[in-house]
């Protein structure tokens, strides 16, 4: 333990601390050493949404999870109070919060969270898959399970396949039923996301509207998962059929988007903002990790003393799967 950062201590009843086996990278992580609007980082800053590890210590009011059980983390931290919360959406709450973000992250030997955000998954998971699974995961179930409400035959366009939400939201609709399309200027991503089970995949810089169009008899995919933003987001509204669903979380290539109205309205589209997700989703996708139906492909793991090599992977975007710090894999 470095003697300039205080070891974390449980300070509410239901606090649980948490030895960290591994931690994992998202793009949130590169937005904050970048830099965003309204969030303060005062170094030195713990990183890191994503984690996995053992439970090393339970508050007196700690049922769900004892002493010794291995555990995923939901990153999304609320306060179980606000209309929202009490409404059972946690991830709109007034003061959400997201670790790494808004508090200090999981890239560290020991992390401190309440209960509700910690559930126990089987000791024989990959640490590296384990910590590779829940921000991705949980963002891409709630963007298509809860807002697009994607069914059996559908078809879909996901744009960027290599990031862990749009690899997610593959892997949740090649689960479902629908028929995908991807996108990547990777020939070698493309192969990958055929061998999870991408029906069609293509260029992204080409005109993937045009090609969709041509592909679906000019009807259209039924829902666009767009996380790009300016770069993508005309093309996403041209490919997008009657009674479209766009649905977004982000947009790694900007956040002005220009969207015609009439088009809008004539086609009756649903524009969809989705982020993280609340107990329910948790609950849903960490059934998922136990019973080994969603596995998020591991791009790399790089032990901690290495942590610098891996945010330089995820900067550079040549990863296919999640991008994951080894910290204490004997925990
Ligand atoms: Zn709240």
């Amino acid at each position: 333990m470095r003697d300039d950062l205080p070891v974390p201590v449980i300070s509410a009843r239901n606090d649980v601390r948490i030895r960290v086996r591994a931690a994992a990278l998202n793009h949130l992580d590169l937005f904050v050493i970048e830099g965003l609007p309204g969030v303060k980082i005062t170094p030195p800053w713990i990183m890191g949404c994503d984690a996995t590890g053992v439970v090393e210590e339970v508050g007196p009011d700690v049922r769900t999870v004892s002493v010794g059980d291995v555990v995923t983390i939901n990153p999304g931290l609320s306060d179980r109070t606000c209309a929202y919360c009490r409404d059972g959406e946690h991830s709109l709450c007034v003061n959400y919060r997201v670790l790494g973000e808004h508090v200090p992250g999981t890239i560290a030997e020991l992390i401190v969270l309440p209960a509700w955000n910690v559930r126990t998954i089987p000791a024989s998971i990959d640490p590296a898959v384990a910590a590779a699974f829940p921000l991705a995961t949980l963002t891409a179930w709630r963007m298509l399970h809860t807002r697009a409400r994607v069914r059996a035959g559908e078809r879909v366009l996901i744009w960027g396949i290599g990031g862990g939400v749009a690899i997610a939201a593959l892997q949740i609709c090649k689960q479902v039923g629908t028929e995908v399309w991807v996108t990547s200027s990777s020939p070698a991503k493309l192969e990958r996301a055929r061998a999870l089970g991408a029906d069609h995949v293509l260029d992204s810089r080409e005109d993937v509207a045009a090609l969709v169009r041509a592909a679906t008899g000019k009807a259209g995919v039924d829902i666009v998962v767009d996380n790009v933003g300016e770069a993508t987001w005309e093309r996403s509204l041209r490919a997008l059929g009657k009674r479209g669903r766009l649905v977004t979380c982000g947009g790694t290539s900007g956040p002005m988007l220009k969207t015609d109205v009439r088009r809008l309205f004539w086609n009756q589209w649903d524009i969809l903002g989705s982020t993280m997700g609340n107990d329910e989703e948790f609950d849903a996708v960490v059934r998922e990790l136990r019973a080994g139906r969603l596995v998020p492909p591991v791009d790399s793991v790089f032990p901690i003393e290495e942590g610098r090599r891996a945010f330089e992977r995820l900067a550079v975007a040549d990863q296919f799967g999640k991008v994951v710090i080894s910290v204490n894999p004997d925990a």
